[in-house]
């Protein structure tokens, strides 16, 4: 037996030496002691009688939380098995579509408002609009998914009401006639929703909207502001209000040195106001130059102070608010090869934060084998040859793609997560323990 590769142990601050160890495959964490770190840290002086006692007692436990492994082989084989698993996983369909790339709003951050963007007010056409959902009808006969997750994002999505309203249909009746669940989800900046638009989305599975609030309002109306420069926070949350009977709300907030202690202040504000039932998440990511492309979950955290992350963590923990795991950055969507994103041209990408970059789409709705394309695809961003021996390999997949692009100009490249691991076991794994 050896000990995983993925083990990572942290002293604690008692006074007896002992250690948190925590293994970032089989997701174990346990204190031990410095006789059961022996066989754990190789560079150990221990006398082979000694050590043969401890393995005696302790072997079976460790080898069931995977601190100890058959082989080094054996357990490379068993993550590239599982990450083999998690590619082809065919439960679930997700499609993520942008009906336009054009924007109601000029938050001040937003990288994409600065840009020539020749595409910038292009929209879905009723040909695409016809096309997508028979693709999506393709893609069902294809993987026989369980589940469809349709999620509109933009641009801002809905400023094309109608468009999301006809493809919602159409798509719900492929569904339909394949017995497969649809679910669906919307990013938005929360300006134009209301409850006629919701009410027609509910019989064909809208569940739950994504909004963005920055803060208090006095924070949030510097940073999300209107074309020219009008106010959005009291609009936002008030269509929060009229719609909140028939939603669940996930709330984001992007935060930067200003705006970041105010973040509490608005869960306090939205929860005295009547929200507190209707938020089902929240998440807080930071602001970068660069952009912030995209808007999954996770993020590049290491490129900000992850402490402020650790704050907001515990300050949206003590309101009794739902927020996302720390420890668990990847892998993310991009390696899921059932998931695409359509731009509103009909080109197919992988994922959300490679839309638009040259080179990235991986065809369009009319490219055949698109389910093969998208595990060669994949299979180019070899994180297990890019990145070694890391041990967060399993938390973390290699990082970000956007990321990898905004920093090294390759969205095959690596956006490096470690700093921000380094600091997130030490600060959660003695907290957890
Ligand atoms: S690569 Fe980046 S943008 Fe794409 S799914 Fe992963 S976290 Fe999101
Ligand atoms: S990106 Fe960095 S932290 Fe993530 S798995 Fe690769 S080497 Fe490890």
């Amino acid at each position: 037996m050896v000990p995983s590769r993925y083990n990572i142990i942290i002293p604690t601050k008692d006074k007896k030496p002992s250690y948190f160890i925590y293994n970032t495959f089989s997701d174990s964490q346990a204190e031990i002691g410095s006789d059961v770190l022996s066989l754990l840290e190789p560079g150990h002086k221990i006398e082979a009688k000694k050590k043969e006692k401890i393995l005696a007692k302790y072997a079976g436990d460790l080898n069931e939380l995977g601190f100890l492994v058959k082989s080094r082989s054996d357990e490379d084989q068993a993550v590239k098995d599982w990450f083999f698993q998690k590619q082809n996983d065919q439960d679930e369909l997700q499609i993520t579509v942008l009906p336009t790339y054009d924007c109601n709003l000029r938050c001040v951050y937003c990288f994409q408002s600065d840009l020539d963007h020749p595409e910038k007010s292009a929209s879905i056409g009723k040909k695409t609009i016809l096309r997508l959902a028979e693709w999506a009808g393709e893609r069902m006969d294809s993987t026989h998914p369980k589940r469809l997750l349709l999620l509109f994002y933009g641009g801002e999505p809905l400023l094309r009401k109608r468009e999301i309203l006809v493809l919602s249909a159409l798509i719900s009746d492929e569904a339909r006639k394949r017995a497969v669940e649809m679910e669906i989800k919307i990013i938005t900046n929360g300006t134009l929703l209301n409850p006629d638009f919701v009410n027609s989305l509910l019989p064909f599975g809208i569940k739950s909207v994504k909004i963005t609030i920055d803060g208090t309002k006095d924070h949030h109306d510097q940073l999300r502001v209107k074309q020219k420069g009008k106010e959005t926070f009291d609009l936002i949350v008030d269509n929060l209000l009229k719609t909140k009977d028939k939603l669940r709300f996930v709330v984001g907030s992007n935060y930067n040195l200003e705006n970041f202690e105010s973040i509490p202040r608005l869960f306090d504000y939205l929860i005295e106001i009547g929200l507190r039932d209707s938020i089902s998440k929240v998440n807080f990511r930071p602001i970068f130059q660069g952009g912030n492309n995209y808007n999954c979950d996770v993020c590049s955290f290491s490129e900000s102070d992850p402490s402020i992350q650790f704050w907001l963590y515990e300050e949206a923990q003590k309101r009794g608010l739902n927020t996302m795991d720390l420890l668990a950055l990847g892998p993310c969507g991009f390696h899921k090869r059932d998931a695409y994103t359509i731009d509103p041209a009909g080109k197919v990408y992988k994922c959300e934060g490679l839309v638009g970059i040259e080179g990235a789409e991986m065809g369009d709705l009319y490219t055949k084998d698109i389910e093969e394309k998208a595990s060669d695809f994949i299979a180019r961003f070899d994180c297990f040859g890019k990145c070694g021996e890391c041990k967060y390999l399993p938390i973390c997949g290699g990082g970000c793609r956007y990321w990898a692009y905004v920093k090294t100009g390759d969205f095959f490249g690596v956006a490096c997560e470690q700093k921000y691991f380094d600091f997130a076991v030490k600060e959660i794994i003695p907290k957890n323990n």
